[in-house]
C-alpha cells in the first residue's frame, strides 16, 4: 500500500523589539542571568502586564506578509500551566482572538527530478504570546538553575495547515517563511539564538483516504535540517508500524540528533489542559483601519516576488533566483552588480559561487564582504572584454579581499592582461605538442580528455594568461592536420 504524509508546522519566532512584551525589560541576547527581569515579567503580586506596541506593530506586519487577515479585535488569554521556568504559572498567550487569522505562504518546492514546483501552505493563524524563561541543568550538581531574561521576550508563533506533503516541502516551507520575515525586519530567525523554533505534527494516511491518521508532535528540532530528518524518520515509523499492524499512539515525540531518531516524551494522558481564560489584566481592544494599512504600505517586494521578476527580468534559472532571494542582502548584491552594466548571469554566478565561496572561507557575512557590488562588476567587466580570462579572475578577486583595491588596478599591476595574440598563442601552442607526445598520440586516438594536459602546458607557458578561447581554437586546427 502507498501512504501518504500529513504535515503541518507550529513555528515561534521572537520579534525584533527592544524590550519584552508586557514590561520595559530589555531583550538582550546574552546578558548576566536575571539581570532583565522586573515584577511584571516575575510575577509579582500587583504587578500589572501593558501590551508592547512595537510588538504588537510587528506582529501585524509578519501577518500582512504571510496573507493573514488581521483582526478586527483581539484579546490576550491565560495559558495556565505549572513549571520553575513560568514564575507566573501561566503563559499571557492569545487563544480564540489572535491578531492574525487565516493566511497563505506560496512556495517553490524542488521535486525529485530538480524541477520547481508552485505550492500554496495555509497558515492557520498567527498569535502573540510571551516567551518562558530557561532552566539550566547542565555543571550543576545539587538542582538547577533557572534564567528569566528571557521570560517575556515576545514571539509569534505561526501554525501551518496541514498542507504539507513531505520533508522536503518542509524544509522548503521554512525556508521560505524565514526569508519572508526577514524581508520585512520583523525577526532576525537566528535559529543558534533560539529566535526561530520549530515544532511538526506528522501523520500518514493510506492514499486517498480523506480521513487524517493519528498525528504525533515532534520537539527539540534545532534546525531545518533536523526538521528535514525528523519528519522522515518519523513517516517511515508510522508507515512501518501500521504495516505491522501496530496503532500510532497520539503522543509527543523528542528527536535525538545524534541517534538519528525520535523518542517518545509524552502521550496524550499526559498532555496539558491549559484551562485558558481571558486576562483580566488586559482588555479586549479594537485595532484600527488606519494603523493595519500604515503598516500594509511598509510591506516590501517579498522573496517568491522578487525572484520571479529576476526570472522575468534578467533570464536567471529558476535555481539561482529562488537561491539569491532566500537572502533578501544578497539579492540586493546580485542587483547592485546588474546595475552596472553587467551581464546578470555572469553577476548571479559570480555572486553565488566565487563571491560567496570567498565570503564562506572568511567567515564574513554578505553585508561585511569587503568587495561590494561595484568593485565585482568591474572584475565581471574585464571578463566581458575580454581583459582577463576566468581563471585569473578567480585569482584577482582573491587580492580584491586582502587589498581592497579595484580589479583594474590589480590587473594593470601584475600585468595580468589575457593574451589574445595569436602569433604568440601559437608558439606556445607548438612548444606544448612538441612537449606531449603522449597526449596528442591518446587525442589522436579519440581519448578528449587528453587535451587538458596541452591546455594546461600553453597556460603554464603563458603565465596562465592565454586567452582559452583562441587557445583551444588553434589547438584543435594544430591537431588536425
Ligand atoms: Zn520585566
Amino acid at each position: 500500500m502507498t501512504y501518504e504524509p500529513v504535515i503541518g508546522l507550529e513555528v515561534h519566532v521572537q520579534l525584533k523589539t527592544k524590550s519584552k512584551l508586557f514590561c520595559a525589560c530589555s531583550t538582550e541576547f546574552g546578558a548576566e542571568g536575571n539581570a532583565h527581569t522586573c515584577p511584571v515579567c516575575l510575577g509579582w503580586p500587583g504587578s500589572l502586564p501593558v501590551v508592547n506596541e512595537q510588538a504588537l506593530k510587528l506582529g501585524i506586519k509578519a501577518g500582512l506578509a504571510l496573507n493573514c487577515k488581521v483582526a478586527e479585535r483581539l484579546k490576550f488569554d491565560r495559558k495556565n500551566y505549572f513549571y520553575p521556568d513560568l514564575p507566573k504559572a501561566y503563559q499571557i498567550s492569545q487563544y480564540d482572538m489572535p491578531v492574525n487569522g487565516r493566511g497563505e505562504v506560496l512556495i517553490e518546492t524542488k521535486m525529485p527530478d530538480g524541477k520547481f514546483v508552485e505550492k500554496k501552505i495555509g497558515i492557520t493563524r498567527a498569535h502573540l504570546e510571551e516567551d518562558a524563561g530557561k532552566l539550566l541543568h547542565e555543571g550543576i550538581v545539587d538542582g538547577s538553575l533557572v534564567d528569566y531574561n528571557r521570560g517575556g521576550v515576545p514571539l509569534l508563533e505561526i501554525v501551518s495547515e496541514p498542507d504539507i506533503r513531505s520533508a522536503q516541502e518542509a524544509y522548503d516551507y521554512l525556508t521560505a517563511l524565514k526569508a519572508i520575515l526577514q524581508y520585512v525586519e520583523v525577526s532576525d530567525c537566528d535559529m543558534e539564538k533560539g529566535s526561530l523554533r520549530c515544532d511538526a505534527n506528522v501523520s500518514v494516511r493510506p492514499a486517498g483516504q480523506e480521513k487524517f491518521g493519528t498525528k504525533v508532535e515532534i520537539k527539540n528540532l534545532n534546525s531545518f535540517k533536523m526538521v528535514q530528518k525528523a519528519i522522515q524518520y518519523e513517516i517511515e515509523r508510522q508507515i512501518a508500524a501500521i504495516e505491522d499492524g501496530e496503532a500510532i499512539v497520539q503522543e509527543t515525540r523528542l528527536w535525538n540528533d545524534t541517534k538519528s531518531a525520535t523518542f517518545s516524551m509524552r502521550s496524550k494522558e499526559e498532555a496539558h489542559d491549559y484551562r485558558y481564560f481571558p486576562d483580566p489584566d488586559l482588555v479586549a481592544f479594537t485595532l484600527s483601519r488606519e494603523l493595519v494599512d500604515g503598516i500594509k504600505k511598509t510591506l516590501p517586494e517579498l522573496p517568491l516576488a522578487k525572484a520571479r521578476r529576476f526570472i522575468k527580468e534578467f533570464g536567471l534559472s529558476e535555481y539561482d533566483a529562488y537561491t539569491l532571494t532566500e537572502d533578501k542582502k544578497l539579492a540586493d548584491y546580485f542587483e547592485g552588480c546588474v546595475k552596472e552594466g553587467v551581464s546578470a548571469k555572469l553577476a548571479s554566478n559570480w555572486t553565488l559561487t566565487e563571491l560567496l565561496a570567498v565570503l564562506n572561507e572568511k567567515k564574513l557575512s554578505i553585508e561585511a564582504s569587503p568587495v561590494p557590488s561595484q568593485k565585482l562588476a568591474g572584475l565581471i567587466r574585464l571578463i566581458e572584454q575580454g581583459t582577463i580570462n576566468g581563471k585569473i579572475a578567480k585569482d584577482v578577486l582573491g587580492e580584491m579581499f586582502t587589498s581592497g583595491k579595484t580589479a583594474d588596478v590589480i590587473v594593470k599591476e601584475k600585468g595580468l592582461v589575457q593574451v589574445s595574440d595569436t602569433g604568440l598563442i601559437e608558439k606556445a601552442v607548438e612548444k606544448a605538442i612538441a612537449a606531449n607526445p603522449n597526449a596528442v598520440a591518446e587525442f589522436k586516438a579519440g581519448k578528449q580528455k587528453a587535451l587538458g594536459a596541452i591546455v594546461g602546458a600553453v597556460m603554464k607557458e603563458t603565465g596562465g594568461k592565454a586567452n582559452p578561447k583562441i587557445v583551444n581554437e588553434i589547438l584543435q586546427k594544430k591537431l588536425q592536420n
